[in-house]
């Protein structure tokens, strides 16, 4: 060995001797913890210190720690036999395992291990956790013990009493016996010094339930801890508590936040995984080198104002009157909170519902003004169409005119010269007169048939015999197909064919159909025929068809003929088939066209048959 390795380890050694006293015990101290408990830990407020506990190691970065646990469960278990057993089942367990610090639980934990020292954990640190003050005093715990003490006071207590009771006037204390108690052990004293203007019930507190349901008003219970149910049983505190709370006719006023959901309206509590964590500190700080002299015990801050809102709610304790900086718990969420989503889903699904709806009926709006300015155009347009027809049809009116007038001035002629004769033949002057009527009759059907036809008239469906309004219209027509060297036939079915519909219009389709044939016709030098024909189609519908000699429609046009202003007639507009075709449509009937197998055109218009 080199005397240069020699002097270097000298210097570690050296330097090693002259380090501070916590320094070494830093390099020696195993990390590891055990943790004693006095409860059984099963109760959720010794349960709350221990993940307090647990949660505080398992963040702590540095080198990972063992902890140990050991439940003491003096509520039930006690004596000097008990602790021994205790003692030599943790000093055999323990034998192999080195522990770092001791964190104990209660004061009376602490009390069995500052005595259990010597032997088990001679250089042992021990760090104390739910000891108050008045304990703390009593055990006056060496240097090697630090901790956290807790001090609760009653004057707290009152003051969220007063908060939740309007005009407080008297308080209940219910708990076990004051030297059960683990944190409310001095309260007695606080309670004999008295608090102004307040009546303080204290224990012993024979028949507790019957007391509690039958409390006077402003009056409001203190709850610290029941632990038997005075046969001998033990209860767990919090159990103890719910089933006082179903009982009482007051709101219950807790210390320790664990009481809340049992029962308790709140108050300032003490949380006990703070404890928890606050030993945690302390012990984590001594594994890492500090010592127990340099973490002197004090006074912890783990006392928070804490309220239960189901509590609140049964005891219709508004919020505002909680003293300041209070936490509410055990809120229940709103309607909306609770079904947040739902709810934004079905608001927007009834939007777009409302939206659609409202579209909807615009879009009827608009149709229906649509359908009706449609209507109007296509009365407008009918009217117009009607007038040309009508003018294509005047010299032949006018034809039909003068033969009625024409008679009856002959007729009236001669029944002058009859009367004129010294004796004249009466019964021939009847006769006579009997020939004007009918002809005159005769003229004014014709007018009657040529003003209706030039109606101005809106469209008006009503019940109609087909087979009159196709008589009348070629009736109409008689005379100009003649003029124009046409033989035109009519064949109705025998049967009346009731259909709905406007009969100007329904004759303007027929009288297009009809002189259209006779245009198609114009240019043959014989054999001019046009058949028109009526009949039923099944029990659903009226059927009549116009055929004619004519050269017949180019296949491929048959239907371009409905289209607006199509035409091949020098003269013509183009728009009588697609007005006749509207008309029919909006009859909810169909108009189409074919060619003859023999020659000539055929036109059918079907109509559906009154019901
Ligand atoms: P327009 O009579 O003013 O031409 P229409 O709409 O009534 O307008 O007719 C359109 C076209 O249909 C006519 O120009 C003609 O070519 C054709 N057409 C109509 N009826 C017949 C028919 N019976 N035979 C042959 N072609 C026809």
């Amino acid at each position: 060995m080199s005397s240069a390795i020699r002097l270097s380890g000298l210097i570690i050694l050296l330097a090693a001797l002259l380090a501070p006293a916590d320094l070494r015990a830093q390099q020696t101290r195993p990390h590891s913890m055990l943790v004693l408990d006095q409860s059984d830990r099963r109760g959720p407020f010794y349960y709350q210190v221990f993940v307090g506990l647990r949660d505080a190691v398992s963040a702590h970065g540095h080198a990972p720690t063992t902890v140990y646990t050991e439940s003491l469960d003096l509520n039930r278990f006690g004596g000097e036999a008990y602790q021994e057993d205790f003692r030599r089942f943790l000093e055999a367990k323990y034998r192999n395992r080195p522990i770092g610090v001791v964190v104990t639980i209660g004061a009376a934990a602490l009390e069995l291990a500052l005595r259990w020292r010597p032997q088990l954990w001679p250089d042992t640190p021990i760090v104390f956790s739910l000891v108050e003050e008045a304990d703390f005093k009593r055990l006056q715990p060496p240097a090697y013990v630090t901790g956290g003490i807790v001090n609760l006071k009653l004057k707290d207590a009152v003051t969220a009493a007063r908060a939740v009771v309007p005009e407080l006037k008297t308080v209940v204390l219910v708990g076990a016996d004051w030297e059960r108690q683990v944190l409310f052990r001095n309260w007695n004293d606080q309670a004999a010094a008295g608090i102004p203007g307040l009546e303080i019930i204290g224990r012993p507190m024979p028949e507790i339930v019957e007391r509690v349901a039958a409390l006077p008003d402003h009056s409001a219970i203190i709850y610290t801890g029941l632990y038997s149910d005075g046969k001998g049983d033990y209860y767990p505190p919090s159990d103890a508590l719910s089933f006082l709370a179903a009982k009482a006719n007051r709101p219950i006023v807790v210390a320790a936040e664990t009481f809340l959901e049992p029962g308790g309206i709140g108050g300032f509590v003490i949380v006990p995984s703070l404890i928890g964590a606050e030993a945690a500190g302390r012990a984590l700080r001594i594994l890492d080198g500090e010592t127990p002299e340099s973490l002197p015990p004090s006074v912890i801050d783990v006392v928070k104002p804490i309220f239960n809102w189901r509590q609140m709610q049964h005891w219709n304790v508004s919020e505002a009157s909680l003293p300041k900086g209070s936490e509410v718990h055990f809120r229940e969420p709103s309607f909306l909170e609770k079904y947040r989503w739902r709810a934004v889903a079905l608001a927007m699904a009834l939007l777009v519902q409302t939206a659609l709806i409202a579209f909807l009926l615009h879009e009827r709006h608009m149709r229906r003004s649509a359908e009706v300015e449609a209507r109007s155009r296509l009365s407008e347009l009918a009217h117009i169409n009607r007038q040309a027809t009508a003018g294509e049809l005047s010299s032949s009116i006018a034809h039909e005119l003068n033969q009625p007038l024409g008679s009856i001035l002959t007729n009236a002629e001669s029944a002058e010269l009859i009367l004129a004769s010294p004796t004249p033949d009466l019964q021939e002057v009847r006769e006579i007169i009997s020939d004007i009527k009918r002809d005159d009759l005769r003229a004014s059907e014709v007018i009657r048939r040529m003003r209706s036809l030039l109606k101005r008239a809106p469209f008006e469906k009503k019940e109609i015999d087909l087979n009159q309004t196709m008589r009348e219209a070629f009736d109409f027509l008689k005379l100009q197909a003649s003029t124009r060297n046409v033989a035109i036939y009519l064949q109705t079915s025998p049967q009346t064919l009731r259909v709905k519909g406007d009969p100007v219009q329904l004759q303007q389709v027929i009288l297009n159909l009809v002189v259209n044939s006779m245009d198609a016709m114009a240019k043959m030098p014989y054999g001019r025929t046009i058949i028109g024909r009526t009949e039923v189609n099944g029990d659903a519908s009226a059927v009549i068809s116009i055929c004619d000699s004519g050269p017949g429609i180019p296949q491929d046009r048959l239907n371009d003929i409905f289209d607006p202003f199509f035409t091949t007639k020098e003269q013509g507009m183009g728009i009588g088939l697609s007005i006749a075709r509207t008309i029919v449509l909006a009859h909810s009937g169909q108009l189409w066209a074919e060619n003859q197998s023999g020659g000539g055109a055929v036109f059918h218009l079907s109509l559906p048959l009154a019901a």
